[in-house]
């Protein structure tokens, strides 16, 4: 059986709590993954040290954001 792509990380929760909560759960820890866009120099090179907590591995930069996104609240 296929899974989708992203639906792989909720995957281990098999059939339990539905497909919504599951789709809802791999979205956010996708995001988790990966490198994301600095907002300061527009690298791929931002990392997640901690809920909230983002770094930068171009300039170098460590800003507080919200926690599953590096999207600063303006
Ligand atoms: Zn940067």
């Amino acid at each position: 059986m296929a899974v989708p792509k992203e639906l792989s990380s909720a995957k281990r929760f098999g059939p339990r709590y539905g497909r919504t909560l599951r789709n809802k759960l791999s979205k956010v820890e996708s995001q988790h993954k990966g490198k994301k866009k600095c907002p300061f120099c527009t690298w791929q090179k931002l990392k997640r040290l901690a809920a909230g907590i983002w770094q930068c591995d171009k300039c170098d930069k460590k800003f507080a954001a919200k926690a599953y996104s590096p999207k600063v609240q303006r």
